[in-house]
């Protein structure tokens, strides 16, 4: 067995310690060996797997004692981001309590590697703030004051209330609105067994309009890059700090650039990602598309084009009919008439538009034509998040990845459905026969997700009222825009029945419950995750470790809340019991979708749900008895599973002669269709599957937005944003606010209960370029005024040379609150505010900010930040784009020096005015129906999708 060497020289400091008696006397006599605790060659980067069961290491709070401590070692994901990163649960044995997490090292994504969220879960799970069992309200909603109750008086008054809704055929009012979804289809099997169309989500406030601009290209909502193999790496988000996917991506990103590939950002900001690039380029918000599609010209005009793909995959010829009749359909006029239509597109323009360098757009262009099929791309949030037109900056980005031939490739973009695993359920309850106005309205026929973010608006039109509303780790009143319209409708419960809250942490949104029902954090539930990480496929298992611990251990329970901390529980199998009692009688139908696969007429248990998908994903059986395991055992004991190490070009996957029989190939198109659905196409001879569209090619063409009267979108252009400098009048202190970007270690709404987060990251001052700041006579630290459509916010001002001139941008992580009557939860970053109701609107006040205070943590008491940051998103009000449905978050504001009487923190809205503004933004809209009176075009996916009649505006079978 090795030894270690203690360093045997003594530092100042720590003889003058020992000296006075604060540390031990740490080297009185010969220099002393400090013993492996495991063998040499063995201890690598991580604790063999079969150690995990019995782990020793050194007490790192005992260090001057050598005292060691016992672990039981249980993989669960991250709850932190989307990413759902890979950690290893330290269960102490003695305890029986979770002491740390560290990386997972058989976890594909993340590989072992971590971001400070990840971690800093311990905090999570031992905040002294935490709920920790079920809550009722008392008194009025909203006033703050509740009573602990059982988990059975949950359960059974709200299945009694739904029960009824149910059976009075009120479907529509029952909702269940996700914030942090972090699982694979469980909820939608869920409420399709109530037979709701009753999904909600925050898409709209997040993804939604990138997805549109890639959905309309090839059918998938999504990328998924091959940093690691890529030649060239062009970003529209920062990927090395926050986005989907961090961490994985960040490490990929880097390997990449390690063998040699290059990386260009977009960021009016010089974030993380941009300081590590090597082209930055710091384009005004907005003006993205402009910039890519002088690239894209570039590359046509040069012929640095991938001829082969764009002739086989792309639907030049339907372009050619449809756009220039009489025309010649050869590829030769295609590439003649597109040179046309972007003619306009030169770099210069571009760089005009965007403020950016003209070489740099010609520089990058070569890169990219360069790097051909190795060629990786990322939107997220940032540009198609911000902007009226955003999802054209998906599109045109994509634009580059058909031109060059990298959709598909190694090191190039993906699909992100290539790279995600699909569970096979035990039950697949039939398609919902309703269509809820309140998600999915006939003027947004094409909003790629629910229209989350205008339920207050859509609830105060008295479109529709909520009797039974779940808002599940999802807090709209912070997060969302216009929060304070939020507050208006959470608050009248003719309009919001009964609200029920279900987060592992108090929030604002919570305040505004019926009932608070704590759920789970990452290492206290259940959870499916496979996401797009790299050009592999990968499932992982998110597990209550404290619940395989005590299984381990051979102890009695049925619930996962009997082994959690508290009575906290799951929602996995909270919506199996609430299904359960919901239809008592077994007459609404729910009941036999939550039967035992393996025991006949029982109701499933968790283990069960979990054991059937595991049994069905290819190869996992086969691996688990290797090892003389179960699928159910691999999965619990490694927490996740590679399921293909690569996934490229799924688009030529021939189709079987099995499903050829019968199908029938257009002779003009080459798809080919069986039982009415198109399976496949025709291609240089081959019969493949192709992409999801109608011409199952990437579609340049798209004759789906002539259909939904949007003619002048029918192939990729620049739409110019409502922020353009068109709109801006400088004279009066005009300003683009870029309100969307992260801080890479807080989480949008859950990190205020992480006490080293709120350390490391606690305020958010507006991002000013040194000559902004310089015009309006600001400092660093000066207060100002940020003027909205419908409010203002006071906060200060940070002057760096970082940030474009003429943008300012403030992060939206900042600024949580809670009232006076809240009187705990999440006090690490919780400035206590006032909030007062005004003639004119709402007015809110910071009290103070985050103070020390007494509780089970010695560490609350020597917080020393006391800035929380500004809550600048509910000062916004909602901008729906009229197409992807994407709130558009960037925000024309006007700044001034603060007032006299403006305080720090300082909030006021309107929200008369707000909803002023959300008809302005209605009016844009060109409403359903489409072709043949559906709502939304049938090859369009929707999130929780109804049955097909549903889609027609008059049901057939009305
Ligand atoms: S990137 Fe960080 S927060 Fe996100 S899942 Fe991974 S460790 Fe957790």
């Amino acid at each position: 067995m090795a030894e270690l060497k203690r360093r045997p020289k003594q530092t100042i400091v720590e003889k003058i310690a020992e000296r006075v008696g604060i540390i031990p006397k740490l080297y009185n006599g010969p220099v002393e060996t400090l013993p492996r605790l495991t063998d040499e060659g063995k201890l690598e980067k991580f604790p063999p797997a079969e150690d995990w069961d019995d782990w020793t290491e050194y007490e790192p709070k005992g260090w001057a004692t050598r005292e060691t401590k016992n672990y039981r070692l249980i993989p669960t994901t991250c709850f932190n981001c989307e990413s759902a990163c890979g950690l290893l649960a330290y269960v102490d044995k003695d305890s029986g309590e979770v002491r740390k997490f560290e990386g997972n090292p058989y976890h594909l994504g993340s590989r072992g590697r971590l971001c400070a969220k990840g971690p800093a879960t311990i905090n999570q799970v031992n905040d002294p703030e935490r709920i920790l069992y079920p809550l009722k309200r008392v008194g009025k909603r909203g006033e703050g004051k509740w009573e602990r109750v059982s988990w059975d008086d949950v359960l059974d008054d709200i299945a009694g209330r739904m029960r009824k809704a149910l059976k009075e055929k009120r479907h529509n009012e029952i909702a269940y609105h996700v914030g942090r979804p972090g699982h694979e289809g469980y909820m939608n099997r869920v409420l399709q067994a109530w037979g709701v169309d009753g999904h909600n989500s925050h898409t709209n406030i997040c993804s939604s309009g990138a997805r549109f601009g890639y959905n309309i290209w090839h059918g998938y909502d999504r990328p998924s890059p091959d940093h690691a193999n890529a030649k060239f790496i062009l970003l529209i988000s920062a990927h090395l700090e926050s986005g989907h996917y961090f961490n994985p991506h960040a490490q990929r990103i880097i390997e990449g650039m390690m063998k040699g590939a290059k990386l260009a950002v977009m960021d009016p900001r010089l974030s993380n990602t941009a300081s590590m690039s090597n082209y930055w380029m710091p384009t005004y918000p907005g003006t993205e598309a402009a910039v890519l599609l002088a690239m894209a010209k570039i590359i046509l005009d040069e012929g640095m084009y991938n001829r082969k793909y764009m002739e086989n995959w792309v639907n030049w010829e339907e372009y050619l009919s449809a756009r220039h009749p009489g025309t010649e359909v050869i590829f030769e006029n295609f590439i003649e008439k597109i040179r046309e239509e972007y003619k306009d597109y030169t770099p210069e323009y571009a760089a005009k538009e965007a403020g950016i360098k003209v070489e740099h757009i010609i520089e990058v262009a070569h890169e990219i034509g360069r790097a051909g099929e190795r060629f990786a791309t990322h939107t997220w949030r940032s540009a198609a998040a911000g902007n009226l037109g955003g999802w054209a900056v998906a599109r045109a980005l994509h634009f580059l990845n058909v031109l060059t031939g990298s959709v598909g490739t190694e090191g190039g973009t993906s699909p992100n459905s290539w790279n995600k695993f699909k569970p096979e359920f035990f039950d697949n309850p039939p398609a919902q026969k309703f269509w809820n106005e309140l998600h999915f309205p006939n003027e947004y026929p094409l909003a790629f997700f629910e229209m989350s973010f205008l339920l207050p608006h859509f609830l105060k039109e008295k479109r529709g009222k909520l009797d039974v509303y779940f808002t599940r780790v999802f807090n709209p009143v912070w997060t969302f825009p216009d929060g304070f319209s939020w507050i208006e409708v959470l608050s009248d419960e003719d309009k919001v029945g009964l609200h029920i809250a279900m987060t592992p942490t108090w929030n604002e949104t919570a305040f505004y419950a019926d009932y608070v029902i704590p759920m789970g954090l990452a290492s206290e539930r259940h959870d499916i995750n496979s996401y797009a990480t790299h050009g592999g496929t990968w499932v992982a298992f998110r597990q209550p470790v404290l619940r395989e611990a005590a299984r381990q251990e051979g102890k009695d329970f049925e619930f996962t809340y009997e082994v959690n901390p508290g009575e906290v529980w799951e929602e996995d199998e909270f919506w199996i019991e609430l299904s359960w009692r919901i239809d008592k009688d077994g007459d609404l139908g729910i009941r036999k979708h939550f039967i035992s696969p393996y025991r006949e007429g029982e109701k499933i248990n968790i283990d069960e749900y979990y054991q059937y998908i595991f049994e069905r994903i290819p190869g996992l059986p086969e691996k688990s008895a290797a090892e003389g395991l179960t699928p159910l055992q691999f999965m619990r004991k490694y927490g996740a599973y590679e399921i293909e190490k690569y996934s490229y070009n799924k688009h030529l996957k021939k189709i079987s002669d099995d499903r050829l029989a019968g199908s029938e190939t257009d002779p003009q198109t080459g798809v080919i269709r069986k039982d009415g659905k198109d399976i496949g196409v025709l291609v240089d001879g081959q019969k493949v599957e192709g992409f999801p569209t109608p011409s199952r090619k990437q579609e340049f063409f798209s004759q789906t937005m002539i259909d939904w009267k949007w003619p002048e979108y029918s192939i990729p252009v620049y739409i110019k944003s409502h922020i353009h400098e068109d709109n801006m009048d400088r004279s009066k202190g005009d300003f683009p606010l870029v309100p969307t970007f992260r801080l890479p270690v807080l989480i949008h709404s859950r990190s205020a209960n992480s006490k080293w987060l709120t350390e490391i990251a606690n305020r958010n001052p507006v991002w000013m370029h040194t000559s902004d700041a310089q015009a309006m006579g600001l400092e660093t630290g000066d207060m100002v005024r940020v003027n909205t459509a419908i409010g203002y916010f006071i906060d200060k001002v940070w002057v760096t040379e970082g940030m474009k001139p003429g943008v300012v941008a403030c992060s939206h992580h900042l600024g949580r609150w809670r009232r006076p009557q809240d009187k705990i939860g999440n006090r690490w970053g919780t400035n206590t505010v006032q909030i007062d109701k005004t003639n004119s609107g709402w007015k809110m006040t910071t009290i103070s900010g985050i103070r020390p205070y007494k509780s089970d943590d010695p560490d609350s008491s020597r917080i020393f930040w006391s800035d929380g940051g500004v809550h600048q998103n509910i000062t916004f009000p909602v901008h729906p784009d009229p197409i992807s449905g994407m709130h558009c978050w960037h925000q024309k504001v006007r700044l001034e020096p603060a007032r006299p009487e403006d305080k720090y923190g300082d909030i006021f809205v309107d929200t008369e005015k707000s909803m002023e503004q959300y008809r302005e933004w209605l009016k844009m809209t060109r409403p359903a129906p489409g072709p043949g009176g559906v709502r939304r075009p049938l090859w369009f996916k929707r999130a929780l999708r109804p049955s097909e009649e549903m889609f027609y505006m008059d049901p057939p079978n009305n």
